[in-house]
C-alpha cells in the first residue's frame, strides 16, 4: 500500500511551497488508498524554533490536509518526532561502518578551511571524497587501533558516507525520468555526528524505511540529494522507496525561486498562516481573508493541471484528478493577481449566511447593532465584486450607516433642478405601499416616464442621496433593504 510522508524541519513558518509539497503527498495518498504522514525533522537543535511544529499542524488542519498518523495521533510507526528517535540511529550507523560503506573522520573545521582554501587557490573545487582521502584526518587513513584509540579519548568525530569512486547512477525520477549523477562529483557526506545526532540524511532515509515510506514526494531542492539517499538504500541493503521531485515556485516577476521579500514588495504572504516573532508579523493567507479552498486550488495548480482548460477544482475533483505524472519539470509562475481571483470565485461559491457570519464581527467592531440588519440580504448583493470579506464594509457601508458626505466628482450630476426633482421623488416613494425592490423600480420609472423625467436626473441623484457616491449594487435594491422612511429621510438630508 502507498505511505507517504511530509517531513518538514521545524525552522519556522511553513512556506508556501512547502504547504504545496503537503499537499502533492496528501492527494497522492487519497487518489492512491494509501496513508500521509508527518514526520518531524528536529535533529538540527540548532535550528529548532518553538511554535514551528505547532505551526504546521495547524496550517494543515486549516487546509484540511491534515495527516492520518503524527505526532500524537495515530502512532503506529512513532515516535514521528526525530528528536524522539535519536537512539535508533547510531545503530545503522554502525552497520555502513562494518558493511565498508561509512567511515570516521576527525578532520576539524580548521583543517577542512584550509584543504578548501588550497584548492581555491588552484583553482579547483575541493571535494571531500576519493579524490582526497589520503590526505585526510580519517578512519581510512589511520589505523583501526588508532582510531578506536581516538573515539575512546572523546575526540570529536563524524561519520561519512563512502561514496563509491566513479561511478554513473542512472536514477528515475516519477516527474523528470532517468536522472544521471556521477559519483566522483559527489562529497563523503556526514551522517553521523559524536554528538550522538544523525544528520538529515541518515535519519531521513532511515525513517523512511522503519515507516514504510513508498514514494518520496519533495521539492526539487532535493534532487541533488537523491543519489546519495539511493546509494544509502543501496548500502543498507533496503528497497528504495520512488522518487519524485516537485518543480520550484518562481517569482511572479522576473526569475528565480519564491522568496518572501518578493511577498513583503508586492504584498502578498508567502505563508499560510500569520507568523509573529519579536521581530515582527509576517502575513498569512487566512488572516488576509483566504479561504482554505482557494489556497489548495492554487497551490494545486503549481506544477500540476488536469490536462484540461479546468481551474477551478475542490479537494475531492483534485483527489480524483491527481497524476504525479502529470506534474511538469519546469519551475512554475506564482500569480498573486490570480490568487486573488480564486480567493473571489470561492467567495461567490459560499452560502450567504455563512458570508453574513464570518462579516458580522467586522460591523460589531465599527459599532453597527446587527441584529437591526439583514446581513445575509446585504451579502447577496455586494459579493459579486468582493474578492474578500474584508472589503465588504467598505462596499456597504452605506446600508448601515447614511452617509455625511457626498462624492465631490458625483456632485457635478446635482443640477439647479435636482432639490425640486428630488422632493417629488419623495411623494412618489412615500405613496409605495409593496416596499420591494421591482415594485419600487416600477413605480418610481413610470412616474419618470410620465412627466418625461430623463433617467440621468434622476437616477444619479437619488443614488448620491443614498450612498454618497456613485457605487454600490442596483439601487432600487439599496432603496429595499434601507426601507421607506429611511430613504426618505436621506433624500430630505440630501436637498437641505
Ligand atoms: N526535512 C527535510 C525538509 O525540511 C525533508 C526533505 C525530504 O522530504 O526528504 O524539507
Amino acid at each position: 500500500p502507498v505511505r507517504v510522508r511530509f517531513a518538514p524541519s521545524p525552522t519556522g513558518p511553513l512556506h508556501i511551497g512547502g504547504v504545496r509539497t503537503a499537499l502533492f503527498n496528501y492527494l497522492f495518498a487519497k487518489k492512491n488508498g494509501g496513508a500521509f504522514y508527518l514526520r518531524i525533522e528536529d535533529t538540527d537543535q540548532n535550528r529548532f524554533v518553538p511554535g514551528a511544529e505547532e505551526y504546521i499542524m495547524e496550517a494543515l488542519e486549516w487546509l484540511g490536509i491534515a495527516p492520518e498518523e503524527t505526532v500524537g495521533k495515530n502512532e503506529k510507526f512513532g515516535p514521528y518526532r526525530q528528536s524522539e528517535r535519536k537512539h535508533l540511529y547510531k545503530q545503522y550507523a554502525d552497520m555502513l561502518i562494518e558493511s565498508g560503506n561509512a567511515y570516521y573522520a576527525f578532520d576539524t573545521a580548521e583543517s577542512l578551511d584550509a584543504h578548501r582554501k588550497q584548492h581555491e587557490e588552484e583553482g579547483k573545487t575541493f571535494i571531500y571524497n576519493h579524490h582526497n582521502r589520503e590526505k585526510l584526518d580519517t578512519s581510512l587513513v589511520i589505523s583501526a587501533a588508532e582510531t578506536e584509540k581516538r573515539i575512546a579519548n572523546n575526540e570529536d568525530y563524524v561519520i561519512r558516507f563512502k561514496t563509491p569512486v566513479e561511478e554513473t547512477l542512472h536514477l528515475q525520477d516519477i516527474i523528470r525520468g532517468e536522472v544521471q549523477f556521477q559519483t566522483g562529483l559527489l562529497d563523503d557526506k556526514v551522517l553521523f555526528k559524536s554528538d550522538g545526532m544523525p544528520t538529515y540524511h541518515l535519519a531521513n532515509i532511515v525513517d523512511d524505511h522503519l515507516m514504510e515510506t513508498t514514494h518520496v514526494i519533495r521539492g526539487e531542492e532535493w534532487l541533488p540529494s537523491m543519489p546519495l539517499h539511493v546509494m544509502l538504500y543501496r548500502a543498507f541493503g533496503w528497497d528504495a522507496p520512488q522518487f519524485a521531485h516537485l518543480p520550484l515556485i518562481l517569482k511572479p516577476i522576473g526569475n528565480g525561486k519564491l522568496s518572501k521579500r518578493d511577498g513583503d514588495k508586492m504584498g502578498f504572504p508567502v505563508f499560510p498562516l500569520e507568523w509573529k516573532t519579536e521581530e515582527g508579523v509576517s502575513s498569512g493567507y487566512r488572516e488576509k481573508g483566504f479561504f482554505p479552498e482557494t489556497v489548495i486550488n492554487f497551490l494545486a495548480l503549481l506544477g500540476w493541471n488536469d490536462g484540461t482548460e479546468k481551474e477551478l477544482f475542490s479537494l475531492e475533483e483534485l483527489t480524483a484528478a491527481f497524476d504525479l505524472k502529470r506534474v511538469h519539470k519546469s519551475g512554475a509562475k506564482f500569480d498573486p493577481e490570480k490568487n486573488k481571483w480564486f480567493n473571489h470565485q470561492y467567495l461567490l461559491k459560499q452560502d450567504n449566511p455563512i458570508l453574513a457570519d464570518t462579516f458580522a464581527p467586522i460591523l460589531i467592531e465599527k459599532g453597527i447593532d446587527i441584529s437591526k440588519f439583514d446581513l445575509t440580504r446585504i451579502v447577496s448583493l455586494i459579493k459579486d465584486r468582493a474578492h474578500f470579506v474584508s472589503e465588504f464594509w467598505e462596499m456597504s457601508d452605506f446600508f448601515f450607516v447614511a452617509p455625511t458626505t457626498y462624492d465631490e466628482k458625483a456632485s457635478k450630476n446635482w443640477k439647479e433642478e435636482t432639490p425640486a426633482l428630488m422632493q417629488e421623488l419623495i411623494s412618489v416613494v412615500e405613496e409605495i405601499t409593496d416596499f420591494t425592490s421591482m415594485n419600487i423600480e416600477t413605480i418610481v420609472k413610470d412616474w419618470m416616464t410620465k412627466n418625461e423625467i430623463g433617467m440621468g436626473k434622476v437616477m444619479q441623484p437619488f443614488r448620491l442621496s443614498l450612498v454618497g457616491a456613485l457605487k454600490g449594487p442596483h439601487l432600487f435594491d439599496i432603496v429595499e433593504v434601507i426601507g421607506k422612511e429611511e430613504t426618505i429621510s436621506r433624500i430630505q438630508k440630501a436637498i437641505a
